[in-house]
């Protein structure tokens, strides 16, 4: 079924979404451009005649940043995992069923919007490598967020990018009213396509970038980035390419 993304900031003004239904009066139908005219299906039909709950829940990795927090101070950071709700809305003109996604829940990753800009940034100045970077964010446990798939969020925006020259001159648009920042990624790979991938991966995170390298209110300016590239988001429904991890990167 398709997505469709929706304007929200994080996992709780989600939640206050949904309750309200908000998001349904701001959407316009891509199939036929009628606005506001969804409503959300609570129950679908089954094959065998019963009815099922047509909104599903999916878990996403979020990033909690705590008091105390400054680059360095990388164990001040945690993922989390949380649960969210994803409605099923209908059309009232065409008909066209879609899953509503809030827009910080990129389609090809789990991990939220805020929590690939953090990892990106972290992991080109921390020095850390994926594994060690997973550990320290999920505080140890064992159970939690594979360093693939982080690989894979940070690795696939920057495929998206390297795919999709326009997608690439967009966000370079989009970028050009901040200072320039050039990040160094030499001790991070060698291989030419994963260097192009990684590189473009930190052009799109350079503004909040800037400022966790300079210790000004990182957080802060990630947050306000998130947003920025959220509305990006919206308007071409950007996607994650799915890649190939290999071990030796
Ligand atoms: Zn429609």
């Amino acid at each position: 079924m398709n997505r469709i993304p929706c304007q929200t900031y994080n996992c709780n003004t989600w939640e206050n979404n949904l309750r309200e239904n908000i998001y349904l009066t701001e959407l316009t139908c891509p199939n036929c451009a009628a606005q506001g005219r969804f409503s959300r299906k609570y129950e679908i039909k089954t094959r065998k005649g019963g009815t099922k709950d047509a909104t599903s829940t999916i878990v996403v990795w979020e990033i909690e940043i705590y008091p105390g927090f400054k680059p360095g101070k990388w164990q001040y950071a945690r993922l989390k995992e949380v649960r969210i709700q994803i409605p099923m809305i209908v059309c009232g003109e065409c008909n066209a069923t879609y899953k509503a996604y809030p827009a910080f829940v990129v389609k090809g990753t789990t991990i939220t919007l805020s929590a690939l800009i953090f990892i990106t940034c972290m992991y080109t100045l921390s020095g850390l490598s994926w594994r060690k970077m997973a550990e320290v964010l999920c505080g140890g446990k064992i159970y939690a967020i594979s360093h693939t798939a982080m690989y894979k969020a940070v690795h696939g925006i920057g495929k998206t990018m390297v795919d999709d020259q326009t997608a690439l001159a967009d966000i370079e648009k989009l970028i050009s009213e901040f200072p320039p920042v050039q990040a160094d990624l030499s001790g991070k790979t060698r291989k030419p396509h994963t260097k192009e991938r990684l590189a473009a991966a930190m052009r799109l995170v350079s503004p909040p970038y800037r400022f966790f390298c300079e210790d000004r209110e990182p957080v802060r300016y990630m947050y306000a980035y998130t947003r920025l590239l959220e509305g990006y988001i919206l308007k071409t429904s950007m996607v994650i390419v799915t890649i190939l991890y290999n071990y030796r990167y």
